[in-house]
């Protein structure tokens, strides 16, 4: 039996009794790349490179896809909110959101914590622009998501730059703007953090960034490219934490294509906003 988790803008996601441990996501009914398309963009274009980027793979969520029967989309098909894909495919995926376990959680933006009274953590968050954009301004002092956030109205909950310099102070800060109990903020953030430099996480991510999209959007030599597309993807994928006593178990997930056709002019938009409305500055 299926149990609804969430909804996103491409995917509808749920657990199933069979497997407590995995989730089952089916993509939503528009015109996205299939299941089939979304494994085989993290398995043959993501992956290898952020391997080649020195990443412990073991970070990386393992994704399956896994044949599913009318019965299951029709069963799916009623509990979703929205239409799915008619397919015969969907994606497993490891459970990282709370392992299925039950506890406080806290969402803001695209970001949650949550915590157990014994003192499991969760966090997820996304890792986001971990460079400048190459079409920002020379003497730009924000970084990309900053700058986004600052032309949104939105809280900055967290630059990316400084994750990427001082993992555990940014983690500190980040945390604070959640409920999470004093005592643990300060060993959470110690621990996430030395989990995130060990497996090499931000590392290989900045490095597949900068690799696949040296030039940005607004350059003529940026072709919607499959590069380009990795570059995009590693800029939204989701970074999960299991804070659990001593040790600290990190995943990495959200790979997705995107469309280049229907989000290039969106970029653009996006960027020369930024730029024009000084953001960056
Ligand atoms: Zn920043």
């Amino acid at each position: 039996m299926l149990h609804l988790l969430g909804v996103g803008g491409a995917n509808v996601v749920f657990t199933s009794d069979d497997s407590p441990d995995h989730v089952l996501r089916f993509r939503r009914d528009k015109q996205i790349p299939s299941s089939q398309d979304v494994y085989a963009f993290m398995t043959a274009a993501v992956y290898p490179r952020l391997r080649a980027a020195g990443i412990d793979p073991r970070s990386l969520v393992d994704p399956q896809i896994r044949l599913i029967s009318r019965e299951l989309l029709d069963e799916a098909q009623k509990l979703s909110p929205v239409p799915l894909m008619d397919t015969k495919e969907a994606l497993l995926l490891e459970n990282c959101q709370y392992y299925g376990v039950s506890c406080r959680i806290k969402t803001l933006g695209s970001s949650s914590v949550g915590y157990t009274d014994s003192g499991i953590v969760f966090i997820s968050f996304k890792p986001k622009w971990l460079a400048h954009s190459p079409n920002a301004p020379l003497e730009a002092v924000h970084c990309r998501t900053c700058a986004l956030n600052r032309m949104r109205g939105r809280p900055i909950l967290y630059c990316p730059l400084r994750l990427l310099s001082h993992p555990r102070e940014e983690l500190e800060r980040f945390l604070a703007h959640y409920d999470l109990p004093e005592k643990w903020v300060q060993k959470a953030a110690q621990r996430f953090s030395a989990a995130m430099q060990s497996a090499h996480v931000l590392d290989a991510l900045v490095q597949v960034q900068t690799d696949c999209d040296p030039f940005g959007i607004l350059d003529q030599k940026t072709e919607m490219n499959e590069k380009f597309q990795v570059a995009m993807a590693t800029r939204d994928c989701t970074l999960y934490g299991l804070i659990k006593g001593d040790n600290c178990v990190i995943k990495l997930a959200d790979f997705d294509p995107k469309d280049p056709r229907e989000k290039a002019k969106f970029w653009k938009n996006t960027e020369n906003n930024l730029i024009t409305g000084n953001w960056y500055s």
